[in-house]
């Protein structure tokens, strides 16, 4: 069996470390990539420490990572779309059944068989999915997309996570020139909804905990930076927002945001704290609000975002490390402390 090198969790209390896992030969749909970047997602940390076990639990030896960018090295013999040589990406998905309502209507995400990147049954080898922290990956060719020529492939990797997280729900609440969009948090997605809703020509705020976050928040392209914990700032836009994205990973006050949607104004969660958030009737009652959730996107929608940031020139504003710096990264994520993605080096792999 093929081998690669990849950096897993042994257990939620231990730090990524080297070892390689098994790769399957490419069968006629598979495209294989060699990784050339990754992104770190909260949700990589989340998984790694365990965190969401009540919902899916961590199976260990973990190796995470969906936000892959790579070349293709070897295509099996019924790859259309792909060639050797060819910039593609990989985000959370690695495969569906292709059959079903969801699959039917674009909608991958939501298809009862499909298969993360990483800690889902692997169909083919057994054991788990093993993701993008590693130094190649062989994905259905369903799943691979294309990346567009002119953007930088370490700020592009992202967009395969916090990219396309943001922009389905900016899309489906029909965010566009003159809505008040609020996005809470300016972490990875964060402050690419930021960037999406402000290319998409809304007015932008940001809600963040972090003062020293707000020059940054204005140069991404938000009109205004609001502090979440002055309660007079809040306030003051009572009542005013179309929508809200709410992208915080913590255990947080979700009815300070909702007071702040005009009538009909929807919240969207895409943040996953493990903790249940406490929502009071009153707090949707009153303007007639409503409060979703969102789950990355599609496919198609995934293509339809890169070649949306290609055309705008939008990527992540990204970290570069080495892969050698992984357990150091996260203990900054895990203190907002990131400006404003970690993209790993892949090739750094080869230094282990
Ligand atoms: P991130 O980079 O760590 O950003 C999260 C931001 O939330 C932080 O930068 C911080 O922003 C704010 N925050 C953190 N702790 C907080 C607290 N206790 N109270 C208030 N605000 C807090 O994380 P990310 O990678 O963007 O992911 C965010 C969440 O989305 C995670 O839970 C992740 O698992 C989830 N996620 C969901 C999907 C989906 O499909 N729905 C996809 C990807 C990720 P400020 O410093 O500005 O306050
Ligand atoms: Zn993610």
């Amino acid at each position: 069996m093929p081998q690669a090198k990849a950096y897993a969790a042994n257990s939620q209390t231990s730090p990524l470390a080297p070892t390689s896992i098994p790769r399957r030969d490419p069968t006629e749909r598979d495209v294989e990539i060699q990784i050339l970047f990754c992104g770190i997602c909260h949700s990589d940390l989340h998984a790694v420490r365990n965190e969401w076990s009540e919902f899916t639990p961590t199976v260990y030896p973990i190796v995470p990572g969906h936000e892959i960018v790579g070349r293709v090295t070897n295509v099996g013999s019924n790859v259309t779309k792909f060639k050797a040589g060819d910039l593609v990406g990989v985000g959370c998905m690695v495969a569906a059944d292709l059959t079903c309502n969801e699959c039917r209507e674009d909608y991958e995400q939501f298809c009862p068989n499909r298969i993360l990147t990483y800690n889902s049954p692997d169909e083919h080898l057994g054991g788990v999915t093993y993701g993008g922290y590693s130094e190649y990956v062989v994905v259905d060719e369903h799943f691979v997309l294309r990346i567009p020529s002119n953007l930088d492939l370490a700020g592009t990797a992202p967009l395969l996570c916090a990219g396309i997280t943001t922009y389905s729900p900016l899309r489906h609440w029909g965010v566009t020139k003159g809505k008040k969009v609020g996005i809470v948090g300016l972490g990875g997605l964060g402050h690419m909804g930021v960037k999406l809703a402000h290319a998409m020509g809304a007015h932008v705020a940001v809600f963040s905990t972090s003062p020293e976050k707000k020059e940054d928040a204005l140069r991404l392209g938000a009109d205004e930076a609001i502090m979440s914990r002055n309660t007079e700032e809040m306030e003051k836009h009572a009542g005013t927002f179309d929508f809200i994205l709410d992208t915080v990973s913590a255990q947080h006050d979700i009815n300070s945001y909702l007071a702040l949607l005009a009538r009909d104004g929807n919240l969207t969660l895409v943040g996953a704290p493990p903790e249940p958030l406490g929502v009071a009737a009153f707090s949707l009652i009153g303007g007639r609000h409503s409060l979703s959730g969102s789950a990355i996107g599609g496919i198609r929608q995934t293509q339809e975002m890169l070649d949306f940031c290609g055309e705008h020139n939008l990527t992540a504003d990204v970290e570069v490390i080495p892969i050698q710096k992984i357990n150091e990264a996260y203990e900054r994520l895990a203190k907002s402390d990131v400006k404003y993605r970690f993209s790993i080096e892949m090739a750094s792999l080869e230094a282990d």
